[in-house]
Protein backbone atom coordinates (compact mmCIF):
# COMPACT_ATOMS: atom_id res chain seq x y z
CA UNK A 1 0.00 0.00 0.00
CA UNK A 2 1.63 3.49 -0.89
CA UNK A 3 1.16 6.85 0.99
CA UNK A 4 -2.01 8.21 -0.27
CA UNK A 5 -3.95 4.72 1.35
CA UNK A 6 -1.93 5.13 4.57
CA UNK A 7 -2.46 9.22 5.09
CA UNK A 8 -6.66 8.05 4.17
CA UNK A 9 -6.12 5.09 6.74
CA UNK A 10 -4.70 7.52 9.44
CA UNK A 11 -7.22 10.53 9.09
CA UNK A 12 -9.99 7.99 9.05
CA UNK A 13 -8.98 6.36 12.08
CA UNK A 14 -8.49 9.73 13.74
CA UNK A 15 -11.93 10.44 12.79
CA UNK A 16 -13.25 7.22 14.04
CA UNK A 17 -11.55 8.01 17.69
CA UNK A 18 -13.41 11.30 18.25
CA UNK A 19 -17.09 9.99 16.93
CA UNK A 20 -16.57 12.12 14.01
CA UNK A 21 -16.09 9.73 10.71
CA UNK A 22 -19.04 10.10 8.64
CA UNK A 23 -20.94 7.69 6.47
CA UNK A 24 -23.42 7.95 3.90
CA UNK A 25 -26.31 6.12 4.46
CA UNK A 26 -28.71 4.74 1.68
CA UNK A 27 -32.30 6.92 2.08
CA UNK A 28 -35.24 6.47 -0.42
CA UNK A 29 -37.59 9.63 0.13
CA UNK A 30 -40.91 9.38 -0.30
CA UNK A 31 -43.71 11.52 -0.64
CA UNK A 32 -44.70 13.04 2.83
CA UNK A 33 -42.75 12.90 5.75
CA UNK A 34 -41.15 9.12 5.39
CA UNK A 35 -37.66 7.69 3.75
CA UNK A 36 -36.73 4.15 4.27
CA UNK A 37 -33.43 3.78 5.29
CA UNK A 38 -32.19 0.06 6.04
CA UNK A 39 -35.08 -1.50 4.95
CA UNK A 40 -37.23 0.19 7.71
CA UNK A 41 -39.70 3.51 7.17
CA UNK A 42 -38.93 5.65 9.39
CA UNK A 43 -40.32 9.52 9.96
CA UNK A 44 -38.19 12.26 8.65
CA UNK A 45 -37.03 15.48 10.78
CA UNK A 46 -33.97 16.25 9.21
CA UNK A 47 -34.63 16.67 5.50
CA UNK A 48 -34.95 20.39 4.26
CA UNK A 49 -37.31 19.84 1.77
CA UNK A 50 -39.55 21.71 4.33
CA UNK A 51 -42.84 22.04 1.79
CA UNK A 52 -42.51 18.49 0.47
CA UNK A 53 -42.45 19.94 -2.69
CA UNK A 54 -39.57 17.15 -4.27
CA UNK A 55 -42.85 14.48 -4.57
CA UNK A 56 -45.75 17.29 -4.96
CA UNK A 57 -47.27 16.02 -8.30
CA UNK A 58 -47.74 19.87 -10.29
CA UNK A 59 -43.78 19.83 -9.41
CA UNK A 60 -43.25 16.52 -10.74
CA UNK A 61 -45.38 17.20 -13.84
CA UNK A 62 -43.55 20.30 -14.85
CA UNK A 63 -40.01 18.37 -14.27
CA UNK A 64 -41.49 15.77 -16.51
CA UNK A 65 -42.37 18.22 -19.20
CA UNK A 66 -39.21 19.92 -19.46
CA UNK A 67 -37.24 16.90 -19.39
CA UNK A 68 -38.96 15.47 -22.15
CA UNK A 69 -38.86 19.00 -24.44
CA UNK A 70 -35.07 20.15 -23.12
CA UNK A 71 -33.72 16.84 -21.91
CA UNK A 72 -32.22 15.57 -18.89
CA UNK A 73 -28.75 18.15 -18.89
CA UNK A 74 -28.55 21.61 -20.22
CA UNK A 75 -25.71 20.20 -22.31
CA UNK A 76 -23.00 23.15 -21.59
CA UNK A 77 -22.07 26.47 -19.59
CA UNK A 78 -24.52 29.35 -19.72
CA UNK A 79 -22.20 31.47 -21.22
CA UNK A 80 -22.04 28.99 -23.98
CA UNK A 81 -25.32 26.82 -24.99
CA UNK A 82 -26.57 26.18 -21.78
CA UNK A 83 -28.76 28.95 -21.64
CA UNK A 84 -32.41 27.95 -21.79
CA UNK A 85 -34.86 30.02 -22.06
CA UNK A 86 -37.10 28.35 -19.14
CA UNK A 87 -33.52 30.01 -17.01
CA UNK A 88 -34.79 33.33 -18.15
CA UNK A 89 -38.41 32.89 -16.76
CA UNK A 90 -37.18 31.70 -13.51
CA UNK A 91 -34.72 34.40 -13.17
CA UNK A 92 -37.56 36.95 -13.44
CA UNK A 93 -39.76 34.92 -11.09
CA UNK A 94 -37.16 34.79 -8.15
CA UNK A 95 -36.47 39.07 -9.16
CA UNK A 96 -39.79 39.57 -8.50
CA UNK A 97 -40.35 37.79 -4.87
CA UNK A 98 -37.29 39.14 -3.63
CA UNK A 99 -37.95 42.85 -5.21
CA UNK A 100 -34.91 43.46 -6.99
CA UNK A 101 -34.09 44.36 -10.74
CA UNK A 102 -32.43 40.50 -11.56
CA UNK A 103 -31.60 37.53 -10.31
CA UNK A 104 -28.97 34.85 -11.60
CA UNK A 105 -29.17 31.07 -11.11
CA UNK A 106 -26.36 28.81 -10.44
CA UNK A 107 -26.05 25.31 -10.15
CA UNK A 108 -26.04 25.14 -6.52
CA UNK A 109 -26.33 27.37 -3.63
CA UNK A 110 -22.54 26.00 -2.91
CA UNK A 111 -21.08 27.49 -6.29
CA UNK A 112 -23.05 30.67 -5.92
CA UNK A 113 -21.44 31.89 -2.97
CA UNK A 114 -18.10 30.37 -4.64
CA UNK A 115 -18.66 32.45 -7.50
CA UNK A 116 -19.90 35.80 -6.05
CA UNK A 117 -17.93 36.60 -3.13
CA UNK A 118 -14.76 36.55 -5.56
CA UNK A 119 -16.42 38.35 -8.18
CA UNK A 120 -17.19 41.15 -5.56
CA UNK A 121 -14.53 40.99 -3.71
CA UNK A 122 -10.43 41.16 -3.92
CA UNK A 123 -7.45 41.19 -2.00
CA UNK A 124 -7.13 44.89 -0.30
CA UNK A 125 -11.22 44.41 1.10
CA UNK A 126 -13.05 43.14 4.01
CA UNK A 127 -15.29 40.54 4.55
CA UNK A 128 -17.08 40.54 7.62
CA UNK A 129 -18.86 36.81 8.68
CA UNK A 130 -20.56 35.71 10.95
CA UNK A 131 -18.87 33.52 12.85
CA UNK A 132 -21.54 30.73 12.58
CA UNK A 133 -22.15 31.67 8.75
CA UNK A 134 -22.66 28.10 6.17
CA UNK A 135 -19.50 26.82 5.08
CA UNK A 136 -19.78 27.91 1.35
CA UNK A 137 -19.73 31.81 2.51
CA UNK A 138 -16.29 30.86 4.64
CA UNK A 139 -15.16 29.09 1.14
CA UNK A 140 -15.96 31.90 -1.00
CA UNK A 141 -14.32 34.58 1.01
CA UNK A 142 -11.69 32.81 1.46
CA UNK A 143 -11.55 32.20 -2.05
CA UNK A 144 -11.71 36.27 -2.52
CA UNK A 145 -8.19 36.63 -0.96
CA UNK A 146 -9.68 39.65 0.69
CA UNK A 147 -8.84 40.06 4.60
CA UNK A 148 -11.38 38.53 6.50
CA UNK A 149 -12.84 38.69 10.33
CA UNK A 150 -15.75 36.53 11.70
CA UNK A 151 -17.95 38.91 14.18
CA UNK A 152 -19.48 36.61 17.12
CA UNK A 153 -22.65 35.03 16.15
CA UNK A 154 -25.64 37.89 15.66
CA UNK A 155 -23.10 40.10 17.70
CA UNK A 156 -23.96 43.58 16.11
CA UNK A 157 -21.83 45.54 18.42
CA UNK A 158 -19.01 43.26 17.49
CA UNK A 159 -20.01 43.72 14.17
CA UNK A 160 -19.45 47.54 14.64
CA UNK A 161 -16.53 47.48 16.49
CA UNK A 162 -15.09 45.38 13.63
CA UNK A 163 -15.87 48.09 10.99
CA UNK A 164 -14.68 50.59 13.18
CA UNK A 165 -11.49 49.35 13.59
CA UNK A 166 -10.88 47.25 9.77
CA UNK A 167 -13.00 49.88 7.48
CA UNK A 168 -11.33 52.47 6.66
CA UNK A 169 -8.32 50.99 5.70
CA UNK A 170 -10.23 48.18 3.30
CA UNK A 171 -11.38 49.35 -0.49
CA UNK A 172 -14.39 47.52 -0.48
CA UNK A 173 -16.17 46.06 2.51
CA UNK A 174 -19.23 43.13 2.47
CA UNK A 175 -20.65 41.49 5.42
CA UNK A 176 -22.11 38.20 5.06
CA UNK A 177 -24.48 35.93 7.03
CA UNK A 178 -27.35 33.02 7.11
CA UNK A 179 -30.54 34.86 6.52
CA UNK A 180 -31.70 31.54 8.89
CA UNK A 181 -28.85 29.74 10.61
CA UNK A 182 -28.97 26.37 9.15
CA UNK A 183 -27.11 24.27 12.59
CA UNK A 184 -29.44 26.98 14.96
CA UNK A 185 -32.70 27.60 13.22
CA UNK A 186 -32.15 31.83 14.37
CA UNK A 187 -32.85 34.82 12.26
CA UNK A 188 -30.04 37.18 11.80
CA UNK A 189 -30.82 40.93 12.82
CA UNK A 190 -31.10 41.53 9.05
CA UNK A 191 -33.00 44.76 9.17
CA UNK A 192 -30.93 46.35 11.79
CA UNK A 193 -27.42 44.71 10.08
CA UNK A 194 -28.89 46.40 6.88
CA UNK A 195 -28.53 49.89 8.51
CA UNK A 196 -25.31 49.31 10.23
CA UNK A 197 -24.10 48.09 6.65
CA UNK A 198 -25.27 51.78 5.16
CA UNK A 199 -23.54 53.90 8.07
CA UNK A 200 -20.08 51.89 7.12
CA UNK A 201 -20.89 52.12 3.37
CA UNK A 202 -20.45 48.00 3.48
CA UNK A 203 -22.46 45.63 1.15
CA UNK A 204 -25.04 42.98 2.92
CA UNK A 205 -25.14 39.88 1.77
CA UNK A 206 -27.54 37.20 3.33
CA UNK A 207 -28.05 33.55 2.49
CA UNK A 208 -31.26 32.40 2.68
CA UNK A 209 -30.81 28.86 1.86
CA UNK A 210 -33.67 27.99 4.79
CA UNK A 211 -36.11 31.09 4.44
CA UNK A 212 -36.84 31.19 1.08
CA UNK A 213 -40.15 29.68 0.84
CA UNK A 214 -41.11 29.39 4.40
CA UNK A 215 -40.83 33.07 5.78
CA UNK A 216 -42.88 35.94 4.93
CA UNK A 217 -45.41 34.19 2.84
CA UNK A 218 -41.80 32.85 1.17
CA UNK A 219 -40.01 35.95 0.20
CA UNK A 220 -37.52 35.10 3.23
CA UNK A 221 -35.52 36.43 5.85
CA UNK A 222 -35.59 40.01 4.20
CA UNK A 223 -39.32 40.39 4.50
CA UNK A 224 -40.00 39.18 8.57
CA UNK A 225 -40.12 42.52 9.54
CA UNK A 226 -42.65 43.53 7.18
CA UNK A 227 -41.02 45.95 4.68
CA UNK A 228 -38.23 44.66 2.59
CA UNK A 229 -34.78 45.54 4.77
CA UNK A 230 -32.49 46.90 2.59
CA UNK A 231 -30.45 44.07 1.74
CA UNK A 232 -28.03 44.71 -1.31
CA UNK A 233 -26.88 40.52 -2.38
CA UNK A 234 -30.20 38.09 -1.49
CA UNK A 235 -28.52 34.64 -2.33
CA UNK A 236 -30.40 31.32 -1.52
CA UNK A 237 -31.10 27.85 -3.06
CA UNK A 238 -33.16 26.09 -4.87
CA UNK A 239 -32.70 23.15 -3.31
CA UNK A 240 -34.40 23.41 0.39
CA UNK A 241 -38.13 24.70 0.83
CA UNK A 242 -38.41 24.93 -3.39
CA UNK A 243 -37.87 21.24 -3.28
CA UNK A 244 -35.51 21.63 -6.36
CA UNK A 245 -31.84 22.00 -7.15
CA UNK A 246 -29.99 24.79 -7.80
CA UNK A 247 -28.42 28.23 -6.22
CA UNK A 248 -29.44 32.04 -7.07
CA UNK A 249 -28.98 35.18 -5.95
CA UNK A 250 -31.16 38.23 -6.38
CA UNK A 251 -29.51 42.32 -6.48
CA UNK A 252 -29.57 45.16 -8.73
CA UNK A 253 -28.89 45.09 -12.92
CA UNK A 254 -25.23 46.27 -12.37
CA UNK A 255 -24.65 43.74 -9.68
CA UNK A 256 -26.09 41.21 -11.77
CA UNK A 257 -25.00 41.80 -15.10
CA UNK A 258 -21.42 41.76 -13.79
CA UNK A 259 -22.06 38.18 -11.96
CA UNK A 260 -23.22 37.26 -15.65
CA UNK A 261 -19.99 38.27 -17.29
CA UNK A 262 -17.51 37.11 -14.30
CA UNK A 263 -18.53 34.77 -11.83
CA UNK A 264 -16.09 31.37 -12.72
CA UNK A 265 -18.48 28.90 -10.96
CA UNK A 266 -21.22 30.29 -13.75
CA UNK A 267 -18.98 30.44 -16.15
CA UNK A 268 -16.85 27.47 -15.77
CA UNK A 269 -19.61 25.03 -14.79
CA UNK A 270 -22.60 23.69 -16.97
CA UNK A 271 -26.19 24.97 -16.75
CA UNK A 272 -28.42 23.51 -14.10
CA UNK A 273 -30.59 20.67 -15.53
CA UNK A 274 -33.43 22.60 -16.94
CA UNK A 275 -36.02 20.10 -15.13
CA UNK A 276 -35.10 21.47 -12.15
CA UNK A 277 -35.46 25.00 -13.10
CA UNK A 278 -38.81 24.24 -14.19
CA UNK A 279 -39.42 22.25 -10.59
CA UNK A 280 -38.27 25.43 -8.99
CA UNK A 281 -40.77 27.17 -10.78
CA UNK A 282 -43.71 24.98 -10.08
CA UNK A 283 -43.04 25.32 -6.34
CA UNK A 284 -43.03 29.54 -6.80
CA UNK A 285 -46.32 29.14 -8.25
CA UNK A 286 -47.34 26.70 -5.20
CA UNK A 287 -45.45 28.94 -2.59
CA UNK A 288 -46.95 32.01 -3.62
CA UNK A 289 -50.97 30.83 -4.15
CA UNK A 290 -50.83 29.12 -0.85
CA UNK A 291 -49.02 30.99 1.60
CA UNK A 292 -50.91 29.53 4.50
CA UNK A 293 -49.43 26.13 3.51
CA UNK A 294 -45.65 28.26 3.72
CA UNK A 295 -46.53 28.95 6.96
CA UNK A 296 -46.93 25.20 8.20
CA UNK A 297 -43.10 24.02 9.02
CA UNK A 298 -42.62 27.31 11.13
CA UNK A 299 -45.81 26.43 12.96
CA UNK A 300 -45.32 22.85 13.12
CA UNK A 301 -41.83 23.45 14.50
CA UNK A 302 -43.56 25.76 17.18
CA UNK A 303 -46.06 22.82 18.35
CA UNK A 304 -42.53 21.15 18.92
CA UNK A 305 -41.03 24.01 20.91
CA UNK A 306 -43.61 24.62 23.34
CA UNK A 307 -44.44 20.82 23.69
CA UNK A 308 -40.29 21.23 25.19
CA UNK A 309 -40.73 24.50 26.41
CA UNK A 310 -37.77 25.44 24.43
CA UNK A 311 -37.65 28.69 22.67
CA UNK A 312 -40.03 30.01 20.08
CA UNK A 313 -39.36 28.49 16.53
CA UNK A 314 -38.26 31.43 13.99
CA UNK A 315 -37.87 28.98 11.43
CA UNK A 316 -38.66 25.63 10.41
CA UNK A 317 -35.52 24.28 11.92
CA UNK A 318 -34.93 23.16 16.21
CA UNK A 319 -31.53 22.31 17.79
CA UNK A 320 -31.10 20.65 21.36
CA UNK A 321 -27.66 20.73 21.76
CA UNK A 322 -26.47 17.82 24.24
CA UNK A 323 -22.85 18.57 23.69
CA UNK A 324 -20.56 15.89 22.79
CA UNK A 325 -20.81 13.81 19.92
CA UNK A 326 -20.96 10.60 21.50
CA UNK A 327 -24.24 11.31 23.26
CA UNK A 328 -25.67 12.95 20.59
CA UNK A 329 -24.81 10.15 18.63
CA UNK A 330 -26.59 7.70 21.00
CA UNK A 331 -29.54 9.97 21.40
CA UNK A 332 -30.00 9.88 17.51
CA UNK A 333 -30.16 6.35 17.73
CA UNK A 334 -32.08 5.56 20.33
CA UNK A 335 -35.04 7.58 18.25
CA UNK A 336 -33.98 5.84 15.07
CA UNK A 337 -35.06 2.91 16.94
CA UNK A 338 -38.71 4.28 17.89
CA UNK A 339 -39.28 5.33 13.73
CA UNK A 340 -37.86 8.87 13.91
CA UNK A 341 -34.87 10.19 11.98
CA UNK A 342 -33.10 12.87 13.07
CA UNK A 343 -29.70 13.19 12.37
CA UNK A 344 -26.73 14.31 15.35
CA UNK A 345 -24.64 16.97 13.68
CA UNK A 346 -21.51 17.24 15.33
CA UNK A 347 -18.05 19.41 14.96
CA UNK A 348 -16.85 20.57 12.24
CA UNK A 349 -20.27 21.23 11.16
CA UNK A 350 -20.87 23.23 14.46
CA UNK A 351 -18.57 24.36 17.21
CA UNK A 352 -16.60 22.06 20.00
CA UNK A 353 -18.87 21.08 22.50
CA UNK A 354 -22.20 21.41 20.84
CA UNK A 355 -23.29 18.73 18.92
CA UNK A 356 -26.67 18.93 18.80
CA UNK A 357 -30.12 16.77 17.50
CA UNK A 358 -31.31 18.83 14.48
CA UNK A 359 -34.65 18.97 13.96
CA UNK A 360 -36.63 20.28 10.66
CA UNK A 361 -40.17 20.45 10.33
CA UNK A 362 -42.23 20.11 7.21
CA UNK A 363 -45.72 20.95 6.05
CA UNK A 364 -46.62 17.19 6.03
CA UNK A 365 -45.92 16.24 9.22
CA UNK A 366 -48.25 15.04 11.23
CA UNK A 367 -48.97 16.65 14.55
CA UNK A 368 -49.70 13.34 16.59
CA UNK A 369 -46.17 12.40 15.41
CA UNK A 370 -44.60 15.53 16.43
CA UNK A 371 -46.43 15.40 20.08
CA UNK A 372 -45.45 11.54 20.03
CA UNK A 373 -41.24 12.82 19.43
CA UNK A 374 -41.54 15.52 21.73
CA UNK A 375 -42.75 13.22 24.57
CA UNK A 376 -40.23 10.71 23.66
CA UNK A 377 -37.03 13.47 23.55
CA UNK A 378 -38.57 14.65 27.67
CA UNK A 379 -39.28 11.14 29.17
CA UNK A 380 -35.93 9.58 27.58
CA UNK A 381 -33.20 12.50 26.76
CA UNK A 382 -33.65 15.55 28.52
CA UNK A 383 -35.19 13.89 31.74
CA UNK A 384 -32.75 11.59 32.21
CA UNK A 385 -30.18 14.14 31.48
CA UNK A 386 -31.45 16.15 34.26
CA UNK A 387 -31.42 13.48 36.94
CA UNK A 388 -27.43 13.02 36.14
C1 LIG B 1 -27.74 24.15 2.06
C2 LIG B 1 -27.10 25.47 2.18
C3 LIG B 1 -26.33 25.99 1.15
C4 LIG B 1 -25.96 25.18 -0.07
O1 LIG B 1 -26.99 25.12 -0.98
P1 LIG B 1 -26.99 23.91 -2.04
O2 LIG B 1 -27.93 24.36 -3.08
O3 LIG B 1 -27.46 22.70 -1.29
O4 LIG B 1 -25.58 23.77 -2.52
C5 LIG B 1 -25.86 27.27 1.27
N1 LIG B 1 -26.09 27.99 2.38
C6 LIG B 1 -26.82 27.51 3.40
C7 LIG B 1 -27.05 28.38 4.59
C8 LIG B 1 -27.32 26.23 3.34
O5 LIG B 1 -28.01 25.74 4.38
Amino acid sequence: MGSLDDMALQKLAELEAGNLRRRLKETDRNAGAYVERDGRSLISFCCNDYLNLAHDPRVLEAAKKALDERGASSGASRLVTGNHSIFTELESRLAELKKTDDCLVFGSGYLANLGIIPTLMKPGDLVLADELSHSCLLAGTDLSGATAFRFRHNDLEHLIDLLTTHRAAAKNCLIVTDGVFSMDGDLAPVAEMAEIAKEHDAWLMTDDAHGIGVLAEGRGSSFVSGAKADVPLQMGTLSKAIGSYGGYVCASQPVIDLLRTRARTLIYSTGLPPASAAAAIAALDIIEAEPAYAALPVEKANRFTRALNLPAAESPIVPLVLGDPETTLKASAFLEEQGFLVTAIRPPTVPQGTARLRFTFTALHRDEDIDRLADLVRTQILKPRAAE
